[in-house]
Protein backbone atom coordinates (compact mmCIF):
# COMPACT_ATOMS: atom_id res chain seq x y z
CA UNK A 1 0.00 0.00 0.00
CA UNK A 2 0.89 3.48 -0.78
CA UNK A 3 0.42 5.19 2.98
CA UNK A 4 0.76 9.00 3.17
CA UNK A 5 1.53 10.43 6.68
CA UNK A 6 0.95 14.41 7.38
CA UNK A 7 1.78 16.83 9.09
CA UNK A 8 -0.86 20.23 8.75
CA UNK A 9 -0.08 23.75 8.69
CA UNK A 10 -0.98 24.93 12.16
CA UNK A 11 -1.34 28.04 13.54
CA UNK A 12 1.34 29.10 16.42
CA UNK A 13 0.66 32.21 16.97
CA UNK A 14 -1.83 34.29 17.91
CA UNK A 15 -4.04 36.95 15.66
CA UNK A 16 -3.09 40.30 17.03
CA UNK A 17 -1.55 42.40 14.21
CA UNK A 18 0.09 44.88 16.77
CA UNK A 19 1.72 41.30 17.93
CA UNK A 20 2.50 40.39 14.56
CA UNK A 21 4.39 43.64 14.11
CA UNK A 22 6.00 43.37 16.98
CA UNK A 23 7.86 39.69 16.07
CA UNK A 24 8.68 41.02 12.62
CA UNK A 25 10.97 43.70 13.96
CA UNK A 26 12.68 41.73 16.89
CA UNK A 27 15.35 39.88 16.39
CA UNK A 28 15.63 37.73 19.28
CA UNK A 29 11.67 37.19 19.08
CA UNK A 30 12.21 35.28 15.93
CA UNK A 31 15.34 33.59 16.70
CA UNK A 32 13.37 31.89 19.45
CA UNK A 33 10.23 30.85 17.24
CA UNK A 34 12.76 29.58 14.38
CA UNK A 35 14.40 27.40 16.84
CA UNK A 36 10.96 26.25 18.52
CA UNK A 37 9.13 25.20 15.21
CA UNK A 38 11.09 21.76 13.79
CA UNK A 39 10.56 18.41 13.42
CA UNK A 40 8.17 16.07 15.75
CA UNK A 41 9.31 12.29 16.39
CA UNK A 42 5.23 11.15 15.90
CA UNK A 43 5.43 10.80 12.00
CA UNK A 44 8.78 9.22 11.87
CA UNK A 45 7.80 6.47 14.82
CA UNK A 46 4.51 5.61 12.73
CA UNK A 47 6.77 5.29 9.48
CA UNK A 48 8.90 2.85 11.30
CA UNK A 49 5.53 0.78 13.00
CA UNK A 50 5.05 0.41 9.11
CA UNK A 51 5.81 -2.86 7.75
CA UNK A 52 8.61 -2.41 4.92
CA UNK A 53 6.24 -4.15 2.29
CA UNK A 54 3.91 -0.79 2.22
CA UNK A 55 5.75 2.21 0.61
CA UNK A 56 5.74 5.11 3.33
CA UNK A 57 6.22 8.88 2.65
CA UNK A 58 5.71 12.05 5.18
CA UNK A 59 4.77 15.71 4.21
CA UNK A 60 5.62 18.21 6.82
CA UNK A 61 2.91 20.85 5.78
CA UNK A 62 5.07 23.22 8.10
CA UNK A 63 8.06 23.00 5.80
CA UNK A 64 7.12 21.55 2.82
CA UNK A 65 4.01 21.47 0.34
CA UNK A 66 1.28 19.24 0.32
CA UNK A 67 -0.11 17.80 -3.35
CA UNK A 68 -3.77 17.30 -2.12
CA UNK A 69 -3.99 15.02 -5.57
CA UNK A 70 -1.13 12.67 -4.95
CA UNK A 71 -2.13 8.88 -5.04
CA UNK A 72 -2.05 7.34 -2.01
CA UNK A 73 -4.24 4.04 -0.57
CA UNK A 74 -4.20 5.93 3.30
CA UNK A 75 -3.70 8.93 4.31
CA UNK A 76 -2.54 9.71 8.27
CA UNK A 77 -2.60 12.60 9.97
CA UNK A 78 -1.65 13.58 13.17
CA UNK A 79 -2.68 17.37 14.49
CA UNK A 80 -2.75 19.17 17.72
CA UNK A 81 -5.75 21.11 18.84
CA UNK A 82 -5.00 24.41 16.57
CA UNK A 83 -3.58 22.04 13.16
CA UNK A 84 -7.20 20.72 13.80
CA UNK A 85 -9.46 22.68 11.10
CA UNK A 86 -6.23 22.18 8.72
CA UNK A 87 -6.39 18.14 9.27
CA UNK A 88 -10.19 18.18 8.54
CA UNK A 89 -9.62 20.22 5.21
CA UNK A 90 -6.85 17.48 4.37
CA UNK A 91 -8.94 15.13 5.05
CA UNK A 92 -12.06 16.34 2.91
CA UNK A 93 -9.91 16.86 -0.12
CA UNK A 94 -8.52 13.15 0.20
CA UNK A 95 -11.74 11.51 1.24
CA UNK A 96 -13.60 12.80 -1.74
CA UNK A 97 -11.48 11.13 -4.21
CA UNK A 98 -12.36 8.00 -2.25
CA UNK A 99 -9.31 7.74 -0.20
CA UNK A 100 -8.73 6.68 3.00
CA UNK A 101 -7.82 8.95 6.02
CA UNK A 102 -7.44 8.64 9.35
CA UNK A 103 -6.52 10.47 12.14
CA UNK A 104 -4.32 10.67 15.59
CA UNK A 105 -2.07 12.52 17.68
CA UNK A 106 -3.56 15.17 20.95
CA UNK A 107 -6.48 16.56 19.20
CA UNK A 108 -7.89 13.38 18.21
CA UNK A 109 -6.81 12.07 21.80
CA UNK A 110 -8.83 14.36 23.12
CA UNK A 111 -11.98 15.49 20.81
CA UNK A 112 -12.41 11.80 19.37
CA UNK A 113 -16.26 12.58 18.77
CA UNK A 114 -15.28 15.58 16.03
CA UNK A 115 -12.77 13.89 14.91
CA UNK A 116 -14.42 10.82 13.87
CA UNK A 117 -17.16 12.93 12.36
CA UNK A 118 -14.26 14.42 9.70
CA UNK A 119 -12.09 11.32 8.90
CA UNK A 120 -13.07 7.55 8.72
CA UNK A 121 -10.67 6.06 11.66
CA UNK A 122 -9.32 7.78 14.63
CA UNK A 123 -6.53 7.15 16.91
CA UNK A 124 -6.74 7.55 20.49
CA UNK A 125 -3.53 7.84 22.62
CA UNK A 126 -0.07 6.31 21.70
CA UNK A 127 -0.25 4.46 17.99
CA UNK A 128 2.22 1.56 19.04
CA UNK A 129 0.13 -1.04 19.32
CA UNK A 130 -2.90 0.19 17.78
CA UNK A 131 -1.26 1.12 14.16
CA UNK A 132 -0.14 -2.06 12.96
CA UNK A 133 -3.10 -3.60 14.09
CA UNK A 134 -4.99 -0.91 12.06
CA UNK A 135 -2.97 -1.95 9.07
CA UNK A 136 -3.48 -5.46 9.48
CA UNK A 137 -7.47 -4.53 10.07
CA UNK A 138 -7.81 -2.34 7.01
CA UNK A 139 -6.25 -5.26 4.62
CA UNK A 140 -8.76 -7.50 5.82
CA UNK A 141 -11.40 -5.17 4.87
CA UNK A 142 -12.33 -4.58 8.71
CA UNK A 143 -10.67 -1.51 10.34
CA UNK A 144 -12.45 -0.07 13.18
CA UNK A 145 -13.84 3.59 13.33
CA UNK A 146 -11.90 4.42 16.70
CA UNK A 147 -8.84 2.21 17.44
CA UNK A 148 -8.24 3.16 21.29
CA UNK A 149 -4.62 2.51 23.34
CA UNK A 150 -6.01 2.08 26.46
CA UNK A 151 -7.33 -1.31 25.07
CA UNK A 152 -3.83 -2.39 24.77
CA UNK A 153 -2.22 -1.41 28.53
CA UNK A 154 0.81 1.22 28.18
CA UNK A 155 3.91 1.09 25.58
CA UNK A 156 6.65 -0.40 26.88
CA UNK A 157 8.88 2.63 25.21
CA UNK A 158 11.96 0.08 25.32
CA UNK A 159 10.28 -1.37 21.88
CA UNK A 160 9.62 1.40 19.84
CA UNK A 161 11.85 1.32 16.93
CA UNK A 162 14.37 3.75 15.43
CA UNK A 163 12.05 6.79 13.64
CA UNK A 164 12.41 6.93 10.29
CA UNK A 165 14.13 10.56 9.85
CA UNK A 166 15.46 9.02 6.58
CA UNK A 167 12.11 10.46 5.46
CA UNK A 168 12.62 13.50 5.84
CA UNK A 169 16.14 13.57 5.73
CA UNK A 170 16.00 16.11 2.55
CA UNK A 171 13.94 19.13 4.63
CA UNK A 172 15.89 21.75 6.48
CA UNK A 173 15.21 21.49 10.41
CA UNK A 174 16.57 24.23 12.80
CA UNK A 175 15.53 21.58 15.41
CA UNK A 176 15.07 17.65 15.98
CA UNK A 177 12.83 16.75 18.85
CA UNK A 178 13.60 13.60 20.14
CA UNK A 179 11.15 11.43 22.53
CA UNK A 180 13.09 9.96 25.75
CA UNK A 181 10.15 9.32 28.21
CA UNK A 182 5.98 9.87 28.43
CA UNK A 183 3.96 10.91 31.47
CA UNK A 184 3.90 13.42 34.09
CA UNK A 185 3.14 12.55 37.33
CA UNK A 186 2.44 16.65 38.18
CA UNK A 187 -1.97 16.87 35.87
CA UNK A 188 -1.79 20.95 36.13
CA UNK A 189 -4.77 21.84 35.20
CA UNK A 190 -4.55 23.55 31.91
CA UNK A 191 -2.49 20.66 30.26
CA UNK A 192 -3.35 17.53 28.77
CA UNK A 193 0.11 15.90 28.92
CA UNK A 194 -0.90 13.39 31.84
CA UNK A 195 -4.12 12.99 30.06
CA UNK A 196 -2.55 11.84 26.76
CA UNK A 197 0.05 9.88 28.34
CA UNK A 198 -1.05 8.90 31.82
CA UNK A 199 1.03 10.42 34.89
CA UNK A 200 3.50 7.67 35.36
CA UNK A 201 6.51 7.64 33.70
CA UNK A 202 8.06 5.50 31.21
CA UNK A 203 11.00 6.49 28.98
CA UNK A 204 13.18 4.30 26.35
CA UNK A 205 16.65 2.46 27.22
CA UNK A 206 19.34 4.90 27.64
CA UNK A 207 21.12 2.99 24.07
CA UNK A 208 18.01 3.50 22.12
CA UNK A 209 17.59 7.42 23.23
CA UNK A 210 21.33 7.78 21.65
CA UNK A 211 20.91 5.77 18.50
CA UNK A 212 18.23 8.11 17.91
CA UNK A 213 20.73 11.28 18.19
CA UNK A 214 23.02 9.49 16.27
CA UNK A 215 20.48 9.16 13.59
CA UNK A 216 19.81 12.77 13.92
CA UNK A 217 22.99 13.79 13.54
CA UNK A 218 23.39 11.59 10.37
CA UNK A 219 20.48 13.68 8.67
CA UNK A 220 20.91 17.33 10.31
CA UNK A 221 24.70 18.23 11.50
CA UNK A 222 23.33 21.38 12.08
CA UNK A 223 20.01 21.24 14.04
CA UNK A 224 19.87 21.12 17.62
CA UNK A 225 18.51 18.29 19.26
CA UNK A 226 15.65 18.92 21.41
CA UNK A 227 13.72 16.48 23.93
CA UNK A 228 9.83 16.97 23.73
CA UNK A 229 9.05 15.08 26.64
CA UNK A 230 6.92 17.04 28.76
CA UNK A 231 9.33 16.59 32.04
CA UNK A 232 12.54 14.78 31.51
CA UNK A 233 14.23 14.44 34.09
CA UNK A 234 11.61 12.67 36.53
CA UNK A 235 13.42 9.51 37.02
CA UNK A 236 16.83 10.15 38.46
CA UNK A 237 17.87 6.74 38.11
CA UNK A 238 16.71 6.50 34.73
CA UNK A 239 18.48 10.15 34.42
CA UNK A 240 21.98 8.95 35.47
CA UNK A 241 22.49 6.03 33.23
CA UNK A 242 21.31 7.99 30.24
CA UNK A 243 23.67 10.80 30.99
CA UNK A 244 26.46 8.37 30.98
CA UNK A 245 25.27 7.63 27.67
CA UNK A 246 25.59 11.43 26.57
CA UNK A 247 29.04 11.69 28.10
CA UNK A 248 29.68 9.35 24.52
CA UNK A 249 28.15 11.58 22.29
CA UNK A 250 29.31 15.29 21.53
CA UNK A 251 25.96 17.28 20.86
CA UNK A 252 24.10 20.47 22.94
CA UNK A 253 20.67 19.30 23.29
CA UNK A 254 17.74 21.29 25.63
CA UNK A 255 15.05 19.73 27.33
CA UNK A 256 11.91 20.32 29.91
CA UNK A 257 11.69 20.08 33.16
CA UNK A 258 10.10 21.05 36.29
CA UNK A 259 11.33 23.04 38.87
CA UNK A 260 12.56 20.61 40.93
CA UNK A 261 15.92 19.26 39.42
CA UNK A 262 17.30 23.09 40.76
CA UNK A 263 17.76 20.87 44.35
CA UNK A 264 19.98 18.50 42.66
CA UNK A 265 23.57 20.08 42.12
CA UNK A 266 25.22 16.95 41.03
CA UNK A 267 22.70 16.34 38.45
CA UNK A 268 23.01 19.82 37.05
CA UNK A 269 26.54 19.81 36.88
CA UNK A 270 26.35 16.62 34.69
CA UNK A 271 23.32 18.16 32.22
CA UNK A 272 25.90 21.12 31.49
CA UNK A 273 28.59 18.24 31.21
CA UNK A 274 26.97 16.61 28.48
CA UNK A 275 26.09 19.41 26.58
CA UNK A 276 22.80 20.52 28.20
CA UNK A 277 22.50 24.38 27.60
CA UNK A 278 18.83 25.34 27.98
CA UNK A 279 16.03 24.11 29.90
CA UNK A 280 12.29 24.98 29.38
CA UNK A 281 10.38 25.13 32.47
CA UNK A 282 6.57 25.63 33.69
CA UNK A 283 6.37 28.80 35.64
CA UNK A 284 3.13 29.03 35.16
CA UNK A 285 2.70 32.31 37.33
CA UNK A 286 4.32 35.22 38.82
CA UNK A 287 1.01 35.21 41.36
CA UNK A 288 1.11 32.21 43.78
CA UNK A 289 -3.22 32.16 44.04
CA UNK A 290 -2.74 31.03 40.80
CA UNK A 291 -0.54 28.08 41.74
CA UNK A 292 -2.71 26.82 44.50
CA UNK A 293 -5.16 25.09 42.51
CA UNK A 294 -3.21 23.86 39.65
CA UNK A 295 -2.81 20.47 40.72
CA UNK A 296 -4.10 18.41 43.70
CA UNK A 297 -0.65 18.40 45.26
CA UNK A 298 -0.29 22.20 45.29
CA UNK A 299 3.48 21.14 43.95
CA UNK A 300 3.88 24.30 42.33
CA UNK A 301 2.46 25.96 44.56
CA UNK A 302 4.66 24.41 47.38
CA UNK A 303 7.82 25.58 45.60
CA UNK A 304 6.96 29.21 44.57
CA UNK A 305 8.49 31.17 47.43
CA UNK A 306 11.87 29.74 46.02
CA UNK A 307 11.49 30.28 42.29
CA UNK A 308 14.18 32.68 42.34
CA UNK A 309 16.51 30.81 44.10
CA UNK A 310 15.66 27.99 42.32
CA UNK A 311 16.32 29.76 38.81
CA UNK A 312 20.05 31.02 40.11
CA UNK A 313 20.83 27.55 40.41
CA UNK A 314 19.98 26.19 37.58
CA UNK A 315 21.15 29.21 35.49
CA UNK A 316 24.91 29.02 37.72
CA UNK A 317 25.28 25.60 36.38
CA UNK A 318 25.80 27.00 32.53
CA UNK A 319 21.84 26.47 31.64
CA UNK A 320 19.96 28.64 30.54
CA UNK A 321 16.22 28.76 31.65
CA UNK A 322 13.39 29.41 29.24
CA UNK A 323 10.52 29.69 31.87
CA UNK A 324 7.07 29.72 30.63
CA UNK A 325 3.97 31.45 32.39
CA UNK A 326 0.19 32.04 31.48
CA UNK A 327 -1.66 35.24 31.51
CA UNK A 328 -5.38 35.53 31.72
CA UNK A 329 -5.56 32.98 35.09
CA UNK A 330 -8.29 33.65 37.50
CA UNK A 331 -6.29 35.24 40.38
CA UNK A 332 -4.31 37.85 37.69
CA UNK A 333 -4.93 41.26 37.88
CA UNK A 334 -4.00 44.67 36.59
CA UNK A 335 -0.47 44.41 37.81
CA UNK A 336 -0.06 40.66 36.48
CA UNK A 337 1.98 42.21 33.68
CA UNK A 338 4.59 44.55 35.56
CA UNK A 339 4.71 41.64 37.96
CA UNK A 340 5.87 39.24 35.02
CA UNK A 341 8.27 41.70 33.65
CA UNK A 342 9.63 42.35 36.66
CA UNK A 343 10.20 38.67 37.47
CA UNK A 344 12.12 37.76 34.51
CA UNK A 345 14.77 41.06 34.33
CA UNK A 346 15.25 40.30 38.45
CA UNK A 347 16.36 36.53 37.80
CA UNK A 348 17.80 37.48 34.50
CA UNK A 349 16.19 34.31 33.13
CA UNK A 350 17.68 33.56 29.46
CA UNK A 351 14.12 33.72 27.67
CA UNK A 352 10.57 33.39 28.34
CA UNK A 353 7.29 32.21 26.83
CA UNK A 354 4.52 34.34 28.15
CA UNK A 355 1.21 32.93 26.71
CA UNK A 356 -2.64 33.16 27.17
CA UNK A 357 -4.61 30.86 29.55
CA UNK A 358 -6.12 28.33 26.99
CA UNK A 359 -8.40 26.17 27.56
CA UNK A 360 -7.41 22.66 25.32
CA UNK A 361 -9.97 20.30 25.20
CA UNK A 362 -9.08 17.13 27.39
CA UNK A 363 -7.87 19.40 30.16
CA UNK A 364 -9.83 19.97 33.26
CA UNK A 365 -9.61 23.83 32.81
CA UNK A 366 -12.05 23.65 30.08
CA UNK A 367 -14.21 21.63 31.97
CA UNK A 368 -14.34 24.08 34.43
CA UNK A 369 -14.98 26.97 31.99
CA UNK A 370 -17.37 25.19 30.48
CA UNK A 371 -19.26 24.46 33.19
CA UNK A 372 -19.32 28.67 34.62
CA UNK A 373 -19.60 29.38 30.50
CA UNK A 374 -16.59 31.23 30.19
CA UNK A 375 -15.33 29.84 26.95
CA UNK A 376 -16.28 32.52 24.44
CA UNK A 377 -14.42 30.83 21.14
CA UNK A 378 -14.22 26.82 20.32
CA UNK A 379 -12.40 28.34 17.10
CA UNK A 380 -9.57 25.56 17.14
CA UNK A 381 -7.39 27.84 14.73
CA UNK A 382 -7.60 30.29 17.84
CA UNK A 383 -6.20 27.76 20.27
CA UNK A 384 -2.49 28.56 19.84
CA UNK A 385 -2.00 30.27 23.75
CA UNK A 386 -1.42 33.27 21.89
CA UNK A 387 -4.92 34.16 21.94
CA UNK A 388 -8.00 34.89 24.17
CA UNK A 389 -10.84 32.75 24.06
CA UNK A 390 -12.18 32.87 27.27
CA UNK A 391 -14.07 35.89 29.60
CA UNK A 392 -12.17 36.84 32.75
CA UNK A 393 -13.37 37.71 35.78
CA UNK A 394 -11.63 41.54 36.01
CA UNK A 395 -9.61 41.73 32.89
CA UNK A 396 -11.16 42.40 29.45
CA UNK A 397 -9.50 40.77 26.05
CA UNK A 398 -8.14 44.40 25.00
CA UNK A 399 -5.94 44.58 28.28
CA UNK A 400 -4.94 40.77 28.15
CA UNK A 401 -3.35 41.32 24.54
CA UNK A 402 -2.01 44.97 25.50
CA UNK A 403 -0.58 43.26 28.59
CA UNK A 404 0.79 40.38 26.86
CA UNK A 405 2.71 42.68 24.38
CA UNK A 406 3.55 45.22 26.50
CA UNK A 407 5.61 41.89 28.27
CA UNK A 408 7.31 40.97 25.15
CA UNK A 409 8.63 44.20 24.23
CA UNK A 410 10.15 44.93 27.67
CA UNK A 411 11.61 41.39 28.41
CA UNK A 412 13.47 41.41 24.84
CA UNK A 413 14.13 44.99 24.56
CA UNK A 414 17.61 45.84 23.65
CA UNK A 415 18.16 46.68 27.77
CA UNK A 416 16.97 43.36 29.31
CA UNK A 417 19.25 42.32 26.09
CA UNK A 418 22.55 43.71 27.23
CA UNK A 419 21.46 43.40 31.13
CA UNK A 420 21.25 39.00 30.52
CA UNK A 421 24.03 39.18 28.21
CA UNK A 422 26.45 40.32 30.75
CA UNK A 423 24.83 38.10 33.63
CA UNK A 424 25.80 35.34 31.51
CA UNK A 425 29.00 36.19 30.83
CA UNK A 426 29.79 36.19 34.33
CA UNK A 427 28.11 32.96 35.08
CA UNK A 428 30.50 31.56 32.04
CA UNK A 429 33.54 33.03 33.52
CA UNK A 430 32.72 31.70 36.76
CA UNK A 431 32.46 28.29 35.61
CA UNK A 432 35.50 28.36 33.56
CA UNK A 433 37.64 30.26 36.57
CA UNK A 434 36.14 27.25 38.95
CA UNK A 435 37.65 24.43 36.35
S1 LIG B 1 4.33 19.88 35.03
FE1 LIG B 1 4.23 20.53 32.86
S2 LIG B 1 3.90 18.65 31.68
FE2 LIG B 1 3.42 18.17 33.82
S3 LIG B 1 1.22 18.43 33.95
FE3 LIG B 1 2.18 20.37 34.59
S4 LIG B 1 2.29 21.64 32.73
FE4 LIG B 1 1.87 19.50 32.10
Amino acid sequence: MRILLVSPRGEFLGRSRAFADFLRNSREMRTILHYWNGLGAALPTIAALTPPEHNVSIVDENYQTLDLNQDADIVGISAMTQQAVRAYEIARAFRQRGVYVVLGGIHATVAPDEAVRNVDTVFMGEAEQTWPQFLRNFQEGAAKRVYRASDYGPVDMTTIPLPRYDLLSGTRYPVVWVQATRGCPHDCEFCTASQVYGRSYRHKSPAQIAAEIREVKRYWKSAQVGFADDNMFVNRRFVSTLLDEFETLPFTWYAQSDIGIAGDRELLRRLHQTGCRIIFVGLESVVEGNLVNLNGNKWKARRFARYGEHIRAIQESGIGVYASFIVGMDEDDHSVFDRTIDFVNQHHIMGAQVTILTPFPGSRLRQRLLDSGRITSSDWRLYTAWNLVVSHPILTHAEIEEGLLRIYRSIYSEESYRDRARYFRQVFQNLVSCG
